[in-house]
């Protein structure tokens, strides 16, 4: 494993960046002046302090957001216009990309080639919405009588928006493409951990000239910022990546105002490896599964369920690749696994560790912090984890993974099942009858054959159960930023 070198020196270290919050198209100071501290997670050194805003600061913003929908330049802008708006925005980013990929890895700690993985992601977004904006149609009604009926698909209205920092820029335009697409206005929060690209999209949003109120941003804390954006009344919708248990208060305190809510939330995934798969593509897959950016990743591949008949051979090479990743900087090409976001995840995570060995699964690497300085830790492999132990039913979002022999394939169905969790879920397998009932049959929204975190603008992305509600991505996710009104007409 490499050695944590030292960070180089970013481009924009030279910049003055922007620390303020967006409201009404201008950059402006917290009303009660508060700031707070953002971290490199692979030191622990402050990066930038950040302005923090309260409900005072929501306020302003989603009345700068009512306007702007109501009687702004926006509500008057044509369909295409709002589209070619969002092009200029993935134009600008495009431009920028190397810059915005740096200070994500920099900020939320990962890999610099998985950000730039996401940054392509992010441009690929906003286009595909683009698109979109001027498609969203109505339809003519067959309605009985004398009459005609056509429905109008209008925006939902003032949009809070609350993401979380694994994705911090892919999260963003996940939300602000559709949202905007459609004619909405938005207010984001973003997470305390990574507040510094989506600044930086604030100002490029208003260099590509989104009209003053359509994109506000105000940082700061879940239980102050976000609460007050999920409990104001003049919010239409929340859209919330993050926490089931942070999902659970959410859909609480917007039951006053009924607010429509679309939840995209945690996983326990089960990755299932078939004997007759390829052994050598089973491997690779089940590793990236769930050491993709160090397991912090909602479809984490984090239950491998493996037939009994290749297990050992299955967990000898899994566990030798492991011991082969390329820990360290993240701001190093050669890195492949960077910190965990802050000490708080780190402390879970290793505490998880702890409590499957005391409950009798077999530990077989890792489960150890790695290195002296940040929040690192090392891969880690748990072997004969029973469906009951917490390491297997509880969502560790790190690099740790528990794997579960299986005899027959209608055992690990029932077993992959058994979770309150349906967000994802993978088969190796050569047997395309397997491979086919088992996609029906297993209750998640993504369901993954001989590949692994597949996920692309252009298809729809949500949990069945606890991992969430609504669709993001592809067609389905307009559905939930738009209303349907029924228009009827008396004819003759
Ligand atoms: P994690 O545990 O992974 O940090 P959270 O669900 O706590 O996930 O955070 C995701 C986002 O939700 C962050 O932007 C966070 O500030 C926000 N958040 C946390 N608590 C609340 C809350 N009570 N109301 C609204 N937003 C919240």
């Amino acid at each position: 494993m490499t050695t944590l070198a030292a960070a180089p020196r970013l481009p924009m270290q030279t910049k003055n960046w922007q620390t303020k919050l967006l409201i009404d198209g201008q950059w402006v100071d917290p009303v009660d002046g508060k700031s707070f501290e953002t971290y490199n997670p692979a030191t622990g050194e402050v990066i930038a302090v950040v302005a923090e805003g309260n409900a005072k600061d929501i306020d302003k913003a989603v009345q700068a957001a009512r306007r702007a929908l109501e009687s702004g330049p926006w509500s008057r802008l044509d369909a295409a216009d709002r589209g070619r708006l969002l092009f200029k925005l993935a134009d600008l980013v495009e431009k920028e990309k190397e810059q915005l990929a740096q200070l994500e890895s920099l900020n939320c700690g990962k890999t610099i080639t998985d950000s730039r993985g996401d940054l392509e992601g992010v441009i690929n977004t906003l286009r595909y919405y683009a698109g979109w904006a001027d498609k969203i149609e109505g339809k003519t009604v067959p309605v009985r009588g004398s009459f005609l009926s056509y429905t109008l698909r209008q925006p939902v209205g003032v949009v809070g928006q609350i993401i979380p920092w694994n994705f911090p820029l892919l999260m963003l335009a996940w939300k602000w493409g559709p949202a905007l697409a459609c004619g909405n206005t938005v207010v984001m929060k973003p997470a305390e951990q990574t507040p510094l690209t989506a600044l930086r999209m604030g100002e490029l949003a208003l260099e590509a000239g989104f009209p003053p109120g359509v994109i506000n941003l105000v940082n700061g804390f879940g239980e102050t910022a976000g609460d007050a954006l999920v409990v104001h009344p003049d919010v239409d919708k929340i859209a919330f990546t993050g926490h089931v248990d942070t999902a659970k208060i959410i859909q609480k305190r917007a039951a006053d105002t009924l607010k429509r809510c679309t939840f995209e939330l945690g996983g326990k995934s089960p990755n299932v490896i078939f004997a007759d798969a390829d052994m050598q593509q089973a491997v690779d897959g089940a590793f990236h599964a769930i050491y993709f950016h160090g397991g912090q990743c909602c479809t984490a591949g984090s239950r491998l369920f493996v037939e009994e008949s290749i297990k050992d051979e299955f967990v000898r090479r899994l566990v030798e690749k492991a011991r082969q990743r390329r820990i360290g900087d993240q701001l190093d090409p050669a890195t492949e696994q960077g910190p965990q976001v802050s000490r708080e995840q780190q402390e879970k995570i290793l505490h998880y560790c702890d409590l499957g060995q005391k409950e009798g699964a077999r530990l077989v690497l890792g489960g150890k912090r790695w290195g002296d300085k940040g929040f690192f830790v090392e891969p880690t492999v748990f072997d004969n984890v029973a469906d009951h132990m917490t390491i297997a039913r509880d969502e560790i979002f790190g690099p740790v993974v528990g794997i579960l022999p299986f005899k027959s394939f209608d055992e690990v169905v029932d077993r992959a099942n058994k979770t309150y969790y349906g967000l994802a879920a993978a088969i190796f397998t050569k047997n395309i009858d397997k491979a086919h009932l088992f996609a029906r049959a297993v209750k998640a929204g993504t369901v993954w054959v001989n590949c692994y975190h597949v996920v692309d603008t252009t298809t729809p992305f949500g949990g069945f159960k606890m991992s969430g509600q609504g669709r993001e991505n592809g067609e389905a996710v307009l559905e939930h930023y738009t209303e349907i009104k029924t228009v009827t007409i008396k004819l003759g």
